[in-house]
């Protein structure tokens, strides 16, 4: 399967199949916590990516393979930005006629201040949309957006959907340590939910491999005024424990690269996924991919996590020089 994966375990939609509608990693944003490596470059075309036919064909293939129970939420989720595919509404719609499943789509929101956007996601049955900044400077130290998308854009396009979108808006907001987690920050972030006004907010931390070295955790008292101040439509979304569906795959190759593009894991995790092959077999396995250079060892936390290669992720003297208030910045970012 090229386009579809799992069901992933996931807190918020249970065991998700996850569509994705563009390539590796086509996104117009460059977050600092990005667990798909950099952005490079920043790519704002609005197209169809990948043929939507072909899309659907998978999606059809992926539910006849799976019992009822198997999966709980069909849900576009990208190597980057989902809304980027130029047929979303098409793709959502055509999900909705082959299955009575409830149709998800994670989205970092940045286009929905266009009209036909908004239109396309109005069939969906929840939208979930990133804010981690409540101004437009902490906007552009933590997302690092493409010139056009201003934050008065995306917080224009997430108070317009509200009032249009009949659906669950669940919002993500992501928490780096030292960037907007302050009170102050905290507080900007609450009056800009205020707002747009969604159903949930969904606190998440940055525990998969952020690409900039220097991303820290949020503290813990820093979570909990997060919490009491967003409210309690708020919650603390912790990364779901569970097993990747990798029965698709009938070989531990295809099934490695298919789950270490979109999501990077620990041999652990890995050996778990695929149980189906021994251990020595898996391990073998990355190696030859690392020698053939399309898996890699990336270290954040002390931790090290396989990922598929075309991520870029820098290493700790290419990543100081971004940080925030850093007196070198790179031109790379
Ligand atoms: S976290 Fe999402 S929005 Fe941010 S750079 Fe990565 S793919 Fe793009």
């Amino acid at each position: 399967m090229r386009y579809v994966f799992g069901p992933v375990p996931s807190r918020r939609l249970g065991k998700s199949l996850g569509i994705d509608t563009i390539p590796l990693k086509t996104c117009n944003w460059n977050c600092v916590y990005c667990q798909l490596g950099r952005t490079r470059p920043l790519i704002n075309q609005h197209q169809e990516y990948y043929p939507s036919e072909m899309i659907l064909t998978e999606v059809q293939q992926a539910l006849d393979s799976h019992q009822p129970g198997q999966i709980d939420w069909v849900t576009f989720v990208g190597s980057g930005e989902p809304l980027l595919h130029n047929k979303m509404g098409w793709l959502i719609r055509q999900v909705k006629d082959i299955t009575d499943l409830p149709v998800a789509v994670i989205t970092n929101g940045s286009l929905l201040y266009l009209p036909e956007v908004r239109q396309e996601l109005l069939v969906a049955d929840a939208v979930l949309p990133s804010l981690d900044a409540g101004t437009p400077e902490l906007y552009q130290k933590i997302n690092r957006p493409h010139p056009e998308l201003t934050f008065e854009r995306l917080v224009e396009g997430l108070i317009a959907f509200r009032k249009e979108f009949q659906g669950k808006l669940w919002v993500e907001v992501m928490l780096v340590g030292g960037l907007n987690d302050t009170p102050k920050a905290l507080s900007d972030i609450a009056k800009v939910l205020e707002r747009i006004n969604p159903d949930a907010v969904h606190i998440n931390l940055p525990t998969r491999p952020p690409v900039e070295t220097w991303v820290q955790l949020p503290g813990e008292e820093n979570l909990m005024q997060a919490t009491a101040i967003f409210g309690n439509i708020a919650e603390v979304v912790h990364p779901a424990e569970g097993t990747f569906d990798l029965s698709g795959y009938d070989n531990p190759l295809d099934a490695i690269i298919a789950i270490i593009t979109r999501h990077p894991m620990r041999m652990e995790e890995l050996q778990q996924a695929l149980s189906r092959w021994s251990p020595k077999q898996v391990k073998q396995v990355l190696a030859d991919l690392a020698e053939n250079g399309r898996a890699q060892v990336v270290e954040r936390y002390g931790v090290r996590f396989w990922s598929a290669t075309p991520s870029h992720f820098p290493d700790e003297r290419q990543s100081i020089r971004t940080k925030p208030g850093s007196q070198r910045k790179s031109k790379e970012n």
